[in-house]
């Protein structure tokens, strides 16, 4: 195959992919009771080459998610941004707030309240306000982070009193499960805290999204209420490391 013809082929398939995609989250959507334009996609581009991730925002895709602060500065500057969203959706370590504030439009995966003091303390310093999601850990599992359900509400509370930042929601990944009942079980664990905290009308506290779903799972997550779905192997292949 010839260099053109191999990346032809690749744009064939991400745009192909992309449209299966959006046509399953608008069915999953509508099962749901709501319209399609209410579940956002995001295009999760860790690890992959600037080059596709163009093929896929020359496409339509309005948001991208990146793991890593670094590989996001990195790629940034190449790639087809105009209108597009940025989001972190990896951990982020308190020495590399810095340099994430100001640059993602929203942190999904804010896991502690030290890393919202340091992201607020950051924001504030650029005389801006960062938009982040609560990362919940709902399996409680050791290996991952992100909030304790048990004390979660408490942290809320906390997080509301500080400035510089916005809550706009919940992010969880579940852990991976033996079977569709226990996954959707987690599912809906988490859409139940993002009602139970929403009810509460705690002032800067807004959910107005909620992100789960990813490539294996995005539709059941969406029956379950996600309202952002974080897709990467679905639309681009394999990730090669
Ligand atoms: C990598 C990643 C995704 C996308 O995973 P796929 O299974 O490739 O769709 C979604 N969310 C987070 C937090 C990730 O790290």
């Amino acid at each position: 195959m010839t260099e053109k013809s191999f990346l032809e082929s690749r744009r064939a398939d991400i745009c192909y992919n992309l449209d299966v995609i959006s046509e399953k989250i608008a069915e999953a959507a509508i099962k749901s009771g709501r319209r399609p334009e209410d579940v956002r996609l995001m295009a999760v581009t860790k690890t992959v080459d600037p080059l596709f991730i163009n093929f896929a925002l020359d496409h339509g895709v309005k948001l991208i998610g990146e793991n890593r602060v670094q590989e996001l500065l990195k790629k940034k500057d190449e790639l087809h941004l105009d209108g597009v969203e940025k989001h972190l959706i990896g951990h982020l370590q308190t020495n590399k707030a810095g340099q994430i504030v100001g640059v993602a439009d929203m942190i999904q995966s804010v896991d502690s309240v030290k890393i919202v003091k340091e992201i607020a303390k950051q924001s504030l310093k650029k005389g801006i306000e960062t938009d982040v999601l609560l990362e919940i850990n709902i399996g409680a599992e050791e290996n991952k982070t992100g909030f304790d359900v048990g004390e979660f509400t408490e942290s809320v509370y906390e997080i509301a009193e500080i400035g510089g930042i916005h809550v706009k929601g919940l992010m969880s990944v579940p852990p991976i499960c033996e079977n569709d009942t226990i996954l959707c079980k987690f599912f809906e664990n988490i859409y139940n805290i993002y009602v139970d905290i929403k009810g509460k009308k705690i002032d800067n506290i807004n959910m107005q999204i909620l992100s789960m779903g990813m490539s294996g799972d995005y539709e059941k997550a969406i029956l379950c209420g996600s309202e952002l779905v974080r897709i990467g192997s679905a639309i681009f292949g394999p990730r090669i490391y």
